[in-house]
C-alpha cells in the first residue's frame, strides 16, 4: 500500500458509498482512461471478470472458436470456456515471448478457408512485455477479428508510445494483489468503444432492462467493483509510475549482475517498446549450461526464497486437452521452450537490493556448484 488508501477510504465511509456503485468507482475509471490513454472503462470486480465481459459483448457462445496466446496464465482463456466456446491456442515468437504473429496469419488463414473464422483474438502482453502490436492488429484487421489485449500484468508498459491495453479493440488490467498495483481483488475494461462499454456495464449489472420493475431479457453477471475498492485502487494508480520504475530498475540489476553467467538470456524488449518488467524473468541454454530452471528454483526454495518457472503453455495443459494449436514454425514451439528453460525471479517494487543481492548470490552459487561438478574451471 502507498499510504494513500485511506484517505479515500475514509470518504467512502464518511459518503456511505458502500457498494458497487459510488464516487470513487466513477473517478478510478476516469483516471485509468486518463492514465492510459482510452476514450472509456469500466471497474469491474476481477481482469478474469474484464475478459468475460468482453467475450459477452462480442457474443461469444456454444460452437464459436476465440484464438488466445497459448503461455499465459489460465485467466486468459478460462471466461472463453465461461461461454461455452472453444479456445485455439497460439504460439508466442522469440522476440517478445508474447503471440507470434505468423502463427496468427497461418491460424486465421485456415479458419478463414474453413469459414471458422474466431468470434475473437486475445493476445496477451506477458510479465509487461508489449506483444508485436502492429503485426497482430493489421491480421486481425485483414479477416475483420475483433482483437482483445489481456494487459493484466502490463499497466504502464507501452507500446510505440500507446498503452499497452489500448491498441486492440478491448483492453484489460487487473488489480490482483499479485499485480503492479493492486485493490486486492479487481479489474478494468478499457476502450475507445463507448457504446460498447456502456453495454459492458449493463452486462456487469446483472443485465437489467430499463423498467420500474426488474425485467430481464440477456444474461447478467454480478461483476462490478466495490466502492471502498476502487478507492484503494486510486491511490495505488497515483503509484503506477513509481513503481514501473522501481521495476525496471530491479530488472537492470539482475542483468548487470547475472548476464556474465553462462546460457543465460533475459527476457526481450524491443526498442519501441516499454516493459513494465512486472516480472524478470531469464532463459538458460541447455547447450550451454548443465543448470536448470528447477535445480535455481530447488535451490532458492531452500533459502526460503520463491521462484517459479515460466506459465507453462496452456495448450500443454489437461484442462485444454485436445484444442488446436499453431506453433510459430512447423517444428518450432517458443512457448514450449520458454517453459522448460524459462524462470521468473522475485521482482516485487519494493524489494531491497540487500534481498536481491541474495537472490543473486543464490543463483551463482547454483551455477557454482554445477561448475565444480563438471570440474570445468
Ligand atoms: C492475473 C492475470 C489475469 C487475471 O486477473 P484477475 O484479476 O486475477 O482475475 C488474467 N491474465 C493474466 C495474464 C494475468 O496475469
Amino acid at each position: 500500500m502507498t499510504g494513500n488508501e485511506q484517505h479515500y477510504i475514509d470518504e467512502a465511509f464518511k459518503s456511505n458509498w458502500i457498494a458497487p456503485v459510488g464516487p470513487n468507482i466513477d473517478a478510478f475509471e476516469k483516471e485509468i482512461a486518463e492514465y492510459v490513454g482510452a476514450k472509456g472503462a469500466v471497474a469491474v470486480s476481477s481482469g478474469t471478470a474484464a475478459i468475460h465481459l468482453a467475450l459477452s459483448l462480442l457474443e461469444v457462445q456454444r460452437g464459436d472458436t476465440v484464438f488466445c496466446s497459448s503461455l499465459t496464465f489460465v485467466a486468459t482463456a478460462n471466461p472463453i470456456l465461461y461461454q461455452g466456446a472453444e479456445p485455439v491456442f497460439i504460439d508466442s515468437e522469440p522476440e517478445t515471448w508474447n503471440m507470434s504473429p505468423q502463427a496468427l496469419e497461418a491460424a486465421l488463414e485456415e479458419s478463414y478457408r474453413k469459414h471458422q473464422l474466431p468470434k475473437a483474438v486475445i493476445v496477451v502482453h506477458l510479465y509487461g512485455q508489449s506483444a508485436k502490436m502492429e503485426q497482430l492488429q493489421e491480421i486481425c484487421q485483414l479477416y475483420n477479428v475483433p482483437l482483445i489485449e489481456d494487459a493484466a500484468e502490463s499497466l504502464g508498459s507501452t507500446y510505440k508510445l500507446k498503452h499497452t491495453g489500448t491498441i486492440g479493440d478491448y483492453g484489460l488490467y487487473s488489480f490482483n494483489g499479485n499485480k503492479i498495483i493492486t485493490t486486492s481483488g479487481g479489474g478494468m475494461l478499457v476502450s475507445d468503444d463507448l457504446q460498447g462499454l456502456e453495454k459492458v456495464r449493463f452486462l456487469a449489472t446483472q443485465a437489467r432492462d430499463k423498467a420500474i420493475h426488474y425485467q430481464h431479457s440477456t444474461i447478467g453477471f454480478n461483476y462490478r467493483m466495490s466502492n471502498l475498492l476502487a478507492g484503494v485502487g486510486r491511490a495505488q494508480l497515483q503509484a503506477i509510475d513509481h513503481r514501473a520504475a522501481a521495476r525496471r530498475r530491479i530488472f537492470k540489476r539482475y542483468k548487470q549482475k547475472l548476464s556474465r553467467l553462462p546460457g543465460i538470456s533475459f527476457m526481450p524488449e524491443l526498442i519501441y517498446t516499454k516493459s513494465n518488467r512486472w516480472l524478470t524473468t531469464f532463459t538458460l541454454n541447455p547447450n550451454v549450461t548443465s543448470v536448470t530452471p528447477h535445480q535455481i528454483i530447488r535451490d532458492m526454495t531452500s533459502q526460503n526464497i520463491e521462484a517459479r518457472p515460466v506459465w507453462k503453455p496452456l495448450h500443454l495443459q489437461p484442462l485444454f486437452k485436445g484444442c488446436k494449436y499453431y506453433s510459430h514454425a512447423p517444428f518450432e514451439s517458443i512457448s514450449e521452450n520458454l517453459f522448460t528453460t524459462g524462470i521468473c525471479l522475485p521482482s516485487g517494487s519494493n524489494l531491497s537490493d540487500m534481498d536481491q543481492n541474495r537472490v543473486i548470490n543464490c543463483i551463482e552459487d547454483t551455477f557454482e556448484k554445477a561448475t565444480n561438478k563438471e570440474g570445468i574451471v
